[in-house]
């Protein structure tokens, strides 16, 4: 009997362990729920009640297969072990079938789990799914990590020119075993369910994110590369989510962007290929987390930063965590976040330039929060996306070049639809005020909106200050 161990791969299509594990023969799936851990990961409530009710749509695909879905509790992942053990031996399994994960934590649990069951006599088999090239396996020609994308990507394309990752059959019916599925759980402790008009804008099952995936290729990624940058469009595939819960696989993804283009990575149509970079760029920050590990330890990419004199300033941060700090696009970002558990790609390198840049708090304080509320929280595109606005990652921003909201706001957002629609009581201002209401005459009539809690040229001002004293700037791309 063979075992398949769910993670962030919650589908039966093109799944690659649990067809590997059908292969083979007659197969279990197993699900451990771990919310202590979950907890220390700041795993929001929006992803975790996503996961759980993918959980039960996949329940009700793996059932049509006669694949019983087992769920098992290990609230600290250093439990694994034991309960997969303990489950192995009861239902006499012979090998056992994962997706790779890549977090320090993810793969010192494997590593533990594998230990376990290889001294039992049980195998353990893990898989390259969630990314089309395993971290480590895209490097310069001295063997190092790309720190550099645009490098990166171009090793990329060579390899996918050369073999392009196939589809995997999904598994067929299997004769019934004489063992009952478990029905997860509606909610765990220490996770609120979300309301019902956030769960309504994310529907759980591999039927909803390939229908956004069709949609999505068919209408809108011929236009992508314009749209992408507007807020208040639909411009954007908005599968982020079903991505990072493995609702839906990258492959999926690349083979439907390239039937759109004729099979072309690099050239054709110039929307498929925005959106393959940016598939792309996924897998660039899942090699840097592997790569640099220091990123998961929460250390920045670029030492040279950790001596920023960030500042200590929690009733700032409270304004940004709240929506409430006088500058409507961001405080319309916030409450887009708040209320969905999502934000538009534009608007997080906006709110996270803002709070590092303008407000000058260290970028693990927005890090930490966005981890807390995206349904698509993950720690490799996070940290990078972070890292990239606070000048202290990889191949990022310099940290000379600081968004200005104010013209963020007036060019990505020129008519105020975006604003208007988080922000319903600025909806009377004229478009000038809109964009940024700095008298209390031009709030006239708006009850309890603030006044900007910081001045966006003087606290550029500070940040260059601040940035320009770090002991060495070396690499920081400095404008002398
Ligand atoms: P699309 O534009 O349709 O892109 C397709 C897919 O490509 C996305 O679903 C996503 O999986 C991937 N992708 C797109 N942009 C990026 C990127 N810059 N880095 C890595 N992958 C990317 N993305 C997450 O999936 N999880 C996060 O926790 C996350 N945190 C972020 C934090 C900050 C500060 C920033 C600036 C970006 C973050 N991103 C994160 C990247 C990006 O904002 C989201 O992936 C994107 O907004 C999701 O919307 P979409 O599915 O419509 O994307």
């Amino acid at each position: 009997m063979q075992l398949i161990w769910l993670r962030s791969d919650l589908r039966l299509h093109d799944n690659t362990a649990l067809s590997a594990a059908a292969a083979r023969g007659p197969s279990v799936a197993v699900y451990l729920l771990s919310p202590q851990q979950w907890l220390e990961h700041d795993d929001a409530p929006c992803k975790v009640d996503f996961w759980l009710r993918n959980l039960g749509e996949l329940r009700h695909a793996l059932d049509a297969l006669n694949i019983p879905l087992l769920i098992r509790q290990a609230a600290r992942w250093d439990e694994a072990p034991k309960v997969l053990l303990e489950l192995c031996q009861q239902l006499k399994i012979d090998a056992v079938h994962v997706n790779e994960e890549y977090g320090i934590h993810e793969t010192r649990r494997d590593a533990a789990v594998a230990q376990a069951l290889n001294a039992r006599g049980i195998d353990f088999y893990s898989h390259l799914d969630q990314l089309l090239f395993k971290p480590g396996t895209v490097l310069t020609r001295t063997g190092t990590y790309f720190q550099v994308f645009s490098q990166f990507r171009k090793v990329c394309y060579e390899r996918l020119r050369a073999s392009l990752p196939m589809l995997v059959v999904p598994p067929a019916i299997q004769a019934p075993l004489d063992i009952g599925s478990d029905e997860p759980p509606s909610r765990v402790e220490g996770f609120d369910t979300p309301g019902d008009s956030l769960r309504a804008l994310w529907p759980a099952g591999e039927t909803e994110a390939r229908r956004r995936l069709d949609s999505f290729v068919d209408a809108r990624i011929d236009h992508y590369h314009s749209e992408r940058d507007f807020p208040a469009k639909p411009g954007t595939s908005q599968l982020s989510a079903y991505l990072a819960a493995g609702v839906i696989s990258p492959r999926q993804c690349l083979h439907a962007a390239l039937r759109s283009n004729q099979g072309e990575f690099e050239s054709g149509k110039v929307g498929t290929v925005t959106w393959i970079n940016e598939l792309l760029w996924r897998e660039f920050y899942k090699h840097i987390l592997v790569g640099y590990p220091r990123v998961s330890r929460h250390r920045a990419f670029r030492p040279e930063t950790e001596a920023l004199a960030w500042r200590d300033a929690p009733e700032d941060l409270k304004a940004w965590q709240q929506a409430r700090t006088g500058l409507p696009i961001i405080d319309a970002a916030m409450r887009q976040l708040l209320e969905t558990g999502w934000m538009h790609n534009r608007l997080r390198m906006v709110v996270a330039m803002f709070l590092t840049k303008n407000l000058l708090i260290d970028w693990r304080e927005g890090e930490r929060f966005f981890m807390r509320h995206l349904i698509d929280g993950d720690l490799a595109a996070n940290n990078g996306g972070w890292q990239w606005s606070s000048s202290t990652g990889t191949d990022s921003a310099p940290y000379f070049r600081i968004f200005n909201p104010l013209s963020q706001s007036e060019k990505f957002d020129a008519q105020g639809v975006f604003i208007k629609h988080w922000l319903p009581e600025l909806s009377g201002l004229n478009k000038k005020h809109l964009h940024n209401p700095t008298s209390l005459d031009e709030l006239f009539g708006v009850v309890d909106y603030p006044l900007p809690i910081v001045h966006t040229g003087a606290s550029r001002e500070r940040a260059l200050a601040a940035f320009k004293k770090l002991p060495s700037r070396q690499g920081l791309s400095s404008p002398q």
